[in-house]
């Protein structure tokens, strides 16, 4: 079975730092699909603006004409707080124990790591690969927490070795930039600003038509 990655967040909305890493990703590996999977109650920040229903709408809408992309409701068809655990504990257990399984998070995910659900027993399901941006040395004073790079510094990996393993690393993967955030596209679009160059064509046309961020 070709490797999984999934690439969980908020996507309110989707953009092209979200898409363009997630390509940038995939070609590091032969063959690989890459799961976008939004989260419908984010246990670690505040609510998101646009509902699950929009939010994973712009997702389907940004993949749907990309080959090795998918968007994936299964959080949002659970009952209560969305816990990236069990997202990747079904994963696992969908794909057996030997096929390998990424999971993706940016720095600033990275960052907070430690307060989230049963972090410490990721490795068992998942690898962990961690998107360092190249500006990530401007955010210096969000330090990793020791204890956290201890446990990351014991399962470190260099992303190719992995291929071949169902789970247990920790891999840092340096992108190219891709200056844009959420936020920048939330506060354009209750500025009245135009966003066509930060999202896909089809995900700005979604925004208008349901009028949201405004
Ligand atoms: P917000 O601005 O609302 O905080 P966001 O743009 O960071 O949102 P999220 O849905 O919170 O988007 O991010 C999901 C994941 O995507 C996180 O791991 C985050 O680090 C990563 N990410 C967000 N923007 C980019 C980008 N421009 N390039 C690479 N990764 C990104």
């Amino acid at each position: 079975m070709k490797p999984t990655l999934i690439y969980g967040g908020t996507f309110d909305p989707v953009h092209d730092g979200h898409l363009g890493s997630a390509k940038a990703l995939i070609k590091k590996f032969d063959d690989a699909r890459l799961v976008m999977i939004p989260c419908q109650i984010p246990p670690h920040r505040p609510q998101p603006a646009a509902s699950p229903e929009d939010r994973y709408a712009m997702l389907a809408l940004a993949v749907e004409n990309e080959r090795d992309l998918e968007a994936d409701d299964c959080e949002l068809k659970r009952e209560g707080l969305s816990y990236t655990y069990d997202t990747l504990f079904s994963y696992r257990q969908a794909q057996g124990d030997t096929a390998p399984l990424y999971f993706v998070m940016g720095r600033d995910a990275w960052l907070t790591f430690m307060t989230w659900h049963r972090w410490q027993e990721f490795c068992d399901l998942v690898h962990i690969i961690v998107m360092a941006r190249p500006d990530d040395d401007k955010n210096g004073d969000r330090v990793l927490p020791a204890e956290l790079k201890n446990w990351a510094e014991q399962r470190h990996s260099d992303l190719n070795e992995t291929m071949a393993i169902a789970a247990g690393s920790v891999c840092e993967v340096t992108l190219q930039q891709f200056p844009v955030s959420a936020s920048m596209i939330r506060e354009r679009v209750a500025a009245r600003e135009s966003i066509s160059d930060l999202v896909p064509e089809t995900v700005n046309r979604y925004i208008v038509s349901r009028h949201l961020y405004l």
